[in-house]
């Protein structure tokens, strides 16, 4: 097969991994830097280029936008998919996926655990959104952060107050929840691949640090997942529409929330700590799709 992986750089760990498993399968692989393309959105042969040279025969891209570049980057997994190349995640799931509360909803609609989690315009309503969370500490995050910036932990309803106050004052999107302090700084990171979590690990945050964030200085160790969270690591991963996700949990006394669902999950962390050679996995996943896979969403907005 010839694999295309969408992604910035080919040094990083995860781009380099799958280029290796791919080529070790006996695929051709070639990265492909997305903001570096273009792309013609005709009618009757939509087409992309990298510089003057046109990216064709493609019969599988693996996606690995980055945050920040996600409008650009979608639109380019949406031409292949316009072109008819099997993409591993689907345009309109990463999109999904990049927006919390889009993410939070879709959850909520299927009934998975989720921490009470709360969103308003109008700051008039941050006293009832501290109420609704249980009353002070609460976890106040931007709608598009990631690798723990702007995730907060207010421990006072005044810090809660001030934090959400001055949060909006810059206009900016904000989800107030739920501490699950029970969960102690950790998460359960969940590797999703078609219907099975094929690795997991537990994310430690460093001493005082309540963002298991492996960027924020978190550890990572091998963990034994409980067939509730497996189901739901699984449920989230495919409401989401995304066939390979990071899905992470907390372990609340309610049993297991799904904390977020990440659409490019590094393997750098799972692969060195769990020692399971995932980059293959998702090759082979690829392999069995290609072809055989039909989506509802293929190329639509
Ligand atoms: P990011 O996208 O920046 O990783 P997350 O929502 O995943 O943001 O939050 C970062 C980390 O902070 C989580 O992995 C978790 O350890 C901690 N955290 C976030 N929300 C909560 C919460 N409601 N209760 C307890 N810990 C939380
Ligand atoms: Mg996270």
């Amino acid at each position: 097969m010839k694999i295309g992986i969408l992604s910035r750089n080919s040094k990083l760990y995860s781009t380099n991994s799958l280029v290796k498993a791919a080529e070790s399968a006996g695929h051709e692989v070639h990265v492909i830097d997305y903001l570096r393309c273009h792309m013609n959105i005709a009618s009757m042969r939509p087409s992309i280029f990298l510089g003057d040279k046109e990216l064709t025969g493609f019969d599988a891209v693996i996606p690995r936008i980055g945050a920040s570049r996600t409008f650009f980057g979608t639109a380019v997994v949406r031409q292949f998919e316009i072109m008819g190349v099997y993409s591993a995640n689907e345009s309109v799931a990463i999109s999904r996926s990049r927006d919390k509360l889009r993410s939070l909803q879709l959850l909520a609609r299927r009934g998975i655990g989720l921490p009470v989690t709360t969103f308003a315009h109008d700051t008039k309503a941050t006293g009832h959104m501290i109420k609704l969370c249980g009353g002070a500490p609460i976890v106040v995050k931007l709608l598009e952060g990631t690798q723990g910036v702007g995730v907060v932990l207010a421990e006072t309803a005044k810090a809660a107050e001030s934090v959400i106050e001055a949060f909006r004052g810059l206009d900016a999107n904000i989800l107030a929840q739920e501490f699950i302090k029970e969960a102690g700084g950790a998460d359960i990171r969940c590797l999703v691949v078609g219907d099975k979590v094929i690795a997991s690990m537990k994310r430690q945050g460093k001493e005082g640090e309540f963002r298991s964030n492996l960027h924020r200085g978190g550890n990572a160790a091998v963990v034994k997942i409980t067939p509730e969270e497996r189901s739901t690591a699984v449920r989230a991963a495919r409401i989401m529409g995304l066939s390979l996700a990071g899905v992470d949990l907390l372990r609340s006394n309610h049993g297991p929330v799904v904390m977020e669902v990440n659409s490019s999950p590094g393997l750098e962390g799972i692969e060195k700590a769990t020692g399971k050679d995932v980059a293959g996995q998702i090759i082979k996943f690829i392999e069995s799709s290609v072809g055989k896979v039909s989506s509802r969403t293929k190329g639509k907005g």
